[in-house]
């Protein structure tokens, strides 16, 4: 097994864990974005949020919310930033699901939520949209 985050759950690769519970671990990332970055990243390995079983996925945002308090609550974080990314064109570099929890504070600067704001063409969003609609 070559993934990286499944070494690390079957203890291969060192990990600064802060929680362990059932199907989920979380631990620091090792290049944190901010002061107590961390990934909430289930066991059983799923490359994306398209392989992931929904009964995983729900226990998975029950950890990210407990980490999230807890950065809040330990961290006196302002704000938190979750984030996931699915596959190279969203800038996933590890291929085995895992979701960020970015502790934030005013103007800390970081850019992880920032995008350019202009109003884009109605017609568009509204035929996406329906085909969005159609094919849920
Ligand atoms: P993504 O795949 O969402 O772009 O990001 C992968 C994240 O995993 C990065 O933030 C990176 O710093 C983190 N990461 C990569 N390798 C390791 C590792 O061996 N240990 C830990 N703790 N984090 C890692
Ligand atoms: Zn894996």
């Amino acid at each position: 097994m070559e993934c990286i985050f499944c070494k690390i759950i079957d203890g291969e690769i060192p990990e600064v864990k802060v929680l362990d519970e059932g199907l989920v671990v979380a631990f620091m990332d090792i290049n944190p974005s901010s002061r107590g970055h961390m990934l909430v990243v289930p066991k059983n390995h799923a490359e994306n949020i398209f392989e992931i079983p929904e009964s995983d996925l729900a226990t998975l945002i029950k950890a990210v919310k407990k980490c999230a308090g807890a950065a809040k609550d330990v961290l006196r974080a302002e704000g938190v930033t979750i984030l996931q990314l699915n596959g190279k064109a969203s800038d996933q570099i590890v291929p085995h699901l895992h979701i960020h929890v970015i502790p934030r504070w005013e103007n800390d600067g970081l850019s992880v939520s920032t995008w350019e704001m202009k109003p884009g063409d109605m017609e568009e969003i509204q035929d996406i949209a329906r085909k969005i609609r159609e094919h849920i």
